[in-house]
């Protein structure tokens, strides 16, 4: 495609539109390289279909097809379901009712300085980052689910959803050796949003400097001072996280109200 414009943002924000723009790749062009669903693939993704049918802090647009998308994945007496079926259902039955999700890929905050840059995987770890915020804020919104009371439910969700469908194969062996060495410690909400937040700045830290950085966005140690000054403390002369400043900020960050809706349609 032709040179994108570059987009103002404010790196302070998190953008609908990213977000949106990730779960149009995820559901219409990730999904597509798996013909049929079954087995523990197909529990994995209605898994994540009722994660973010019940967290997504989206426009009610959005949010009802994933609702609908997942009264229809569990009233289905199937054990495979054709990928045709989902993609069909996302693209066409909706519309009629007042459901729709972008089909434009519309990057905001995950904008890349070059083609193969930041983008789908940035607005990944930002979906996630904001289902595990979601979660803490709405610990109810999973109740009947079968999802509720676990903690983990988010992470847990995510590492399957990494392990079988993210592109990246060698992003997923990284998260799962993570996440064995950890996630089972999860015992609360607030606890697996600072999991990830930690996880996360590990995968920075072991990726700064390498082909896959974007000049134009360095690898840090996120939040960097001047987004959060009380996140940082010093210890001895050594740099130390204020992790109760850190999962503040966080719910900050990631909550709804901080979501800006500009770019989108
Ligand atoms: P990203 O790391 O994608 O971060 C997106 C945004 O999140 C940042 O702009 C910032 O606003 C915010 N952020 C940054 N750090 C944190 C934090 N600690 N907590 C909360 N928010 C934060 N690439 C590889 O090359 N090898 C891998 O093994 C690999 N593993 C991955 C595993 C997972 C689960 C995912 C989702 C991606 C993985 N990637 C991997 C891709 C890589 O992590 C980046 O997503 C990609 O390089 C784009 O980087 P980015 O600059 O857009 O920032």
């Amino acid at each position: 495609t032709a040179a994108t414009v570059w987009k103002e943002f404010d790196k302070s924000k998190v953008y609908m539109a990213d977000l949106e723009s990730g779960l149009h790749f995820l559901l219409r062009i990730e999904l597509a390289s798996h013909q049929t669903l079954e087995g523990k693939e197909l529990e994995t993704f209605k898994d994540f279909v009722t994660v973010i049918a019940k967290l997504f802090p989206g426009q009610q647009p959005v949010v009802k097809l994933l609702e609908t998308l997942l009264e229809w994945l569990v009233s289905l007496p199937l054990d495979r379901i054709p990928y045709d079926a989902i993609l069909d259902l996302v693209n066409n039955k909706m519309r009629i009712s007042g459901m729709y999700l972008t089909n434009k890929l519309e990057w905001v905050g995950c904008q890349g300085s070059q083609q193969a840059l930041r983008r789908y995987p940035c607005s990944l770890w930002t979906l996630f980052h904001t289902l595990t915020v979601q979660a803490a804020e709405r610990p109810d919104a999973l109740a009947n689910t079968g999802l509720e009371e676990n903690a983990q439910a988010v992470l847990q969700t995510m590492r399957r959803y990494i392990g079988s469908f993210f592109g990246c194969q060698e992003c997923g062996w990284h998260f799962e050796e993570m996440a064995k060495e950890s996630m089972d410690q999860v015992t609360t909400h607030n606890e697996a949003v600072l999991w990830l937040w930690r996880k996360h700045n590990t995968v920075n830290n072991r990726l700064a400097g390498a082909l896959s950085e974007d000049p134009q966005f360095p690898k840090t140690q996120w939040p960097t001072p001047d987004l959060c000054p009380a996140c940082h403390e010093e210890v001895e002369g050594l740099h130390a996280w204020n992790e109760k400043e850190v999962l503040a900020f966080l719910k900050r960050h990631y909550g709804a109200s901080n979501i800006s809706p500009k770019y989108t349609a």
